[in-house]
């Protein structure tokens, strides 16, 4: 049985229906990819995935090792293993990442009853400095304000380091076309390579082929138009990238590989 069943799932925006019927299945510890054209709804779903409530499901089912996910606050879902990353991390002056990184632990610590349970320090000390060592983050990083002048990469390895931490059993990542430089790249693309296992599946989400390049997915599937025009193994990147989105009646220019 898949960790994550998506089943006939609608949604919309403002009473515009963005996407229109999508099936998706992951198994635990696989690597998908979702590709697609600007606009055909690659964001919408991850924000459907995580509760955003901008969004209205209409029709269809989410379900996550067999718990009912359409019925769950953003942080319960979070807590049922399932981490999204953000595609625009905000700033916040005065909580260091460290601090950040501390409140993040503890919200997944506390029961469903809201009881916390907060991680003791030097137990917290212990996880980060594991967790920085296995990603190759410099030390000066943790005591930084979040986010405060941070570049694109140095963004991307917090957010990568959060994931490590957390160790979501599903990590799904919106790589927003712009924005992801060569380094940033390299940065998600390494910290997936290290962290995804039997334990943990990914589900990243690009308009370019070249972040394929780095993270080789076991299964891509193209969105268009709210639905999966198809579904293929890794070979179907090279595709993509060669001719563009062209074959499921799309216009646009071969995918930029970077
Ligand atoms: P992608 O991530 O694949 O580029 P998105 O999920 O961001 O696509 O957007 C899907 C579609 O939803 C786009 O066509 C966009 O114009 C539309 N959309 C986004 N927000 C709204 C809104 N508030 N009202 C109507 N349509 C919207
Ligand atoms: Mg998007």
């Amino acid at each position: 049985m898949p960790d994550l069943s998506i089943r006939n799932l609608h949604a919309t925006i403002d009473g515009a229906e963005i996407l229109r019927g999508i099936d998706l299945d992951i198994d635990r510890g696989s690597v998908h990819a979702i590709m697609g054209p600007n606009g055909s709804g690659k964001s919408t779903l991850a924000h459907v995935l995580m509760g955003h409530p901008a969004y209205e499901v209409t029709d269809g089912s989410i379900t996550f090792r067999g718990t009912d996910v359409l019925e769950l606050e953003p942080d319960e879902r979070s807590r049922l293993g399932i981490f999204l990353a953000f595609q625009y991390p905000s700033a916040i002056p005065g909580v260091t990442v460290a601090n950040f990184l501390r409140m993040a632990v503890n919200a997944h610590r506390r029961g469903p009853d809201g009881e916390g349970n907060p991680i003791r320090i030097p137990e917290f000390r212990k996880l980060l400095q594991e967790n920085m060592e296995l990603l190759k983050i410099d030390r000066s990083m943790t005591s930084r304000y979040l986010n405060d002048g941070f570049s694109g990469g140095e963004k991307k390895r917090v957010e990568i380091l959060q994931m490590a931490i957390l160790r979501p059993q599903l990590a799904v990542m919106d790589e927003t076309d712009s924005g992801l430089d060569i380094d940033a790249l390299r940065i998600v693309s390494e910290g997936v390579n290290q962290l995804a296992g039997p334990e943990m599946g990914v589900l990243v989400i690009t308009h370019y082929a070249r972040l394929l390049h780095y993270i080789k997915p076991d299964v891509i599937h193209v969105l268009v138009d709210g639905r999966i025009a198809r579904t293929g193994g890794p070979e179907l990147a090279d595709e993509l990238e060669r001719d563009g989105y062209a074959a499921f009646g799309v216009d646009e220019e071969a995918i930029p590989v970077g």
